[in-house]
């Protein structure tokens, strides 16, 4: 067919991203380093569905919140008119599931998710429509022990990726009765200042007036921070827990700003709340958040059970990782296989297996719509791949039962090319890649990635 019609694309959804291959090792290299904290402090990991019943997160983070106004993507499924919602965060779903499978009936329970969120706001630099959040949730526990140690295992975390500007910032918001008091209080001081509310501090003014502290209005800032300080209404037991929180961060050498004006955005938090923050991103500058939420089990009708969090947004941790070290690209594989002619192909099929039995990491060059190539182009991938060792087996090779074997990087001392008998190659290989000291081939790294600070 002559006729050249041109297709129109579809593109992704936007907000959405695609995590393409040149960030996927920063990707992989956070999570392995956060799955192995969490593992290190015993916490065990759960998935819960992407779709939630819409009135799960309604009742859960409250109807005057951010994203239950304006940022969920809710939907009736067309099949049965079920009221669906896209996941805006994992805390609900977490405790759904502990509520339906009886998690904690033997006791508390340390658990971790990870996987997109979707809310519907602008998309901008470090806030997206799907994002991806890594959090923990600890169920069942009350005392102020579990809220410091999930603050400490974030630093932990901070100090495995070599992520240094990441600051605390802990509050406590109290408890319920506490809340009312302040609120009142609250209320009456907003109405007293009325003139200076702008259009959403009034709507929120009865229904949600703790939100009102958190504005980005300019011209509301100095009344708003001379509001009633929620701190002040914390009765003696919420103040005990707050003082116990601060004394094992003190303990273990953790800094800390106490902000007063912390609040957060869902409306099942009490007493301990806490954020990190970098002032390396810009405006989108909150890395984790989480806090204490003992009334949530009975929100959603299950045992009342106190329990403790945190979410951290991975996009934005790994822009703070991009900016704080030069990440170098890991090489694709250990060795590269070039050949010539059906036999050579044949037999580095049969090596490349064996190899990858010994542990290494091979990419076999295969054909393309133009047939597999020249040595000479195939050895520019074989460059391009990063590999320490590209193998050749062509027309003479196959003659002579061995292989060539050239050594493809700079800093590796004997920079030429050896024949090597075939089945002398696996061991002749791995005891070069384990002698040289290249820690970003194969075996015990799995992470395969460098980042220099
Ligand atoms: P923000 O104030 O930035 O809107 P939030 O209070 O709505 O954050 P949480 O619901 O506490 O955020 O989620 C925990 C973390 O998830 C945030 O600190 C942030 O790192 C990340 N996060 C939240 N929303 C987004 C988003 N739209 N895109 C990317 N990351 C996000
Ligand atoms: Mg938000």
């Amino acid at each position: 067919m002559s006729e050249n019609k041109k297709i129109e694309k579809i593109v992704g959804v936007k907000g959405m991203n695609d995590l393409l291959p040149d960030d996927s090792a920063l990707w992989e290299l956070f999570e392995n380093t956060v799955h192995s904290v969490l593992k290190s402090y015993g916490f065990q990991q759960v998935r819960t569905p992407i779709v939630e019943p819409t009135p799960l997160f309604a009742r859960g983070l409250g109807e005057v919140t951010d994203i239950v106004e304006k940022e969920m993507y809710s939907f009736e499924d067309s099949m049965n008119g079920d009221k669906l919602t896209l996941r805006p965060e994992g805390t609900a779903g977490v405790v759904r599931a502990a509520i339906e499978h009886n998690l904690v009936y033997d006791g508390p329970k340390r658990l971790w998710y990870a996987g997109p969120m979707f809310r519907h706001e602008k998309p901008q630099r470090g806030r997206y429509r799907q994002f991806h959040q890594v959090g923990a949730e600890a169920l069942g526990f009350s005392g102020p022990d579990i809220d410091a140690e999930l603050i400490m295992l974030c630093q932990r975390l901070w100090d495995d990726l070599g992520l240094q500007n990441v600051c605390l910032e802990l509050n406590s918001i109290g408890d319920a009765n506490e809340r009312n008091l302040h609120r009142a209080a609250l209320i009456s001081y907003f109405e007293n200042h009325s003139d200076i509310l702008d259009a959403e501090a009034k709507r929120r003014l009865h229904s949600n007036p703790l939100r009102i502290l958190d504005t980005k209005n300019p011209a509301m800032q100095e009344m708003v921070n001379a509001a009633p300080k929620l701190l002040d209404y914390l009765g003696a037991e919420s103040l005990a827990h707050f003082d116990g929180v601060q004394k094992i961060l003190r303990h273990n050498s953790i800094p800390f700003t106490i902000n007063p004006r912390l609040v957060r955005g869902m409306d099942y938090y009490n007493r301990t709340v806490f954020e990190w923050v970098t002032d390396e991103l810009g405006s989108q500058g909150t890395v984790c958040a989480g806090g204490r939420y003992d009334t949530l089990f009975s929100t959603f009708g299950g045992k009342p059970t106190p329990a403790c969090g945190f979410a951290m947004g991975i996009e934005r941790l790994i822009e703070l990782m991009k900016v704080a070290g030069d990440v170098h690209q890991p090489s694709l594989c250990d060795v590269y296989l070039v050949h010539q002619t059906d036999e050579g192909q044949m037999q580095s099929l049969v090596l490349g297996e064996r190899l990858r039995d010994a542990g290494l990491d091979v990419v076999l060059h295969c054909a393309t719509a133009t047939g597999v190539g020249s040595f000479k182009s195939q050895m520019k991938k074989a460059d391009a791949s990063g590999c320490a060792y590209a193998v050749i087996i062509g027309e003479d090779e196959v003659a002579n039962n061995n292989v060539s074997i050239k050594s493809m990087r700079s800093d590796i001392a004997e920079n030429n090319q050896i024949s090597v008998p075939f089945d002398a190659a696996v061991d002749y290989l791995v005891d070069q890649i384990a002698g040289t000291g290249d820690d970003s081939s194969c075996c015990d790294d799995p992470n395969h990635i460098h980042i220099n600070h």
